[in-house]
């Protein structure tokens, strides 16, 4: 009998290493697989990622934080810039494990005239300064946008981007010209409700995560008024 086509070992533990971390994420409840999913723009799909649950498990984001810092630990790198507060804890647990012991700094994204904006505050202005090797760190990388404009700018104080760190990317965005390593690096499908082959099975429409952007407000307290 002859032997089946071979895997490439490297794609083979790839693929081992992507489903580790799949099941780490659905450990802190982040990742949802096998459902029919109601997504904020209107469209339908099988998989959710739930941003904000993906660092609540200190060991686990230790843990992926340092697959990262692994990865880069052959280049020297003097800050490791989060993309914003939300890739913060997950820049932190990179920089921690990385052997050049880099600092940590932070962008801030926003929107300016309609268009996407990325700053990074006067405060660390003197950490990315030229001829700095700069490790940028995302969560999430959907469009690839942000990133792209914080590479820009980046660049235009001087610094080098060594390459882009994330928990995620989808594989249609491509960022030219760096390495990007990302723990899973997986696309899902989304449709339109009318072309929806799960709503053409009628397998019951999980609303969940856009109902509760509505229906839910954050837990807040507020400073009582001073009497007047
Ligand atoms: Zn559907």
């Amino acid at each position: 009998m002859s032997p089946g086509p071979r895997k490439d070992p490297v794609a083979v533990e790839t693929e081992v290493r992507e489903k580790i971390h799949l099941e780490i994420l659905k450990r802190t409840g982040a990742y949802h697989a096998n459902d029919h999913v109601l997504l904020p723009s209107g469209q339908h799909t099988t998989e959710y990622i739930e941003k904000t649950l993906v660092t609540t498990e200190p060991s686990f984001t230790e843990g992926l934080g340092a697959v990262i810092a692994k990865h880069f630990a052959p280049w020297p790198v003097d800050v490791v810039l989060s993309t914003g507060p939300g890739a913060l804890i997950l820049s932190h647990c990179v920089a921690r494990a990385h052997p050049s012991r880099p600092v940590v700094v932070y962008g801030a994204k926003g929107l300016s005239g309609g268009k996407r904006r990325v700053t990074i505050p006067v405060e660390f202005q003197r950490l990315v300064r030229p001829a700095s090797k700069v490790l940028l760190i995302e969560d999430l990388v959907s469009t690839g946008s942000t990133l792209t404009l914080l590479i820009n700018l980046v660049e235009q104080l001087g610094a080098e981007v060594v390459g882009v760190g994330c928990l995620w990317r989808r594989t249609s965005v491509e960022l030219t010209g760096k390495p990007v390593f990302s723990l899973v690096s997986r696309d899902f499908p989304t449709y339109d409700p009318e072309e929806c082959p799960l709503c053409k099975k009628s397998v019951p429409l999980n609303e969940e995560f856009v109902r509760r952007r509505h229906a839910r407000r954050p837990s807040s307290v507020q400073e009582p008024k001073a009497a007047l």
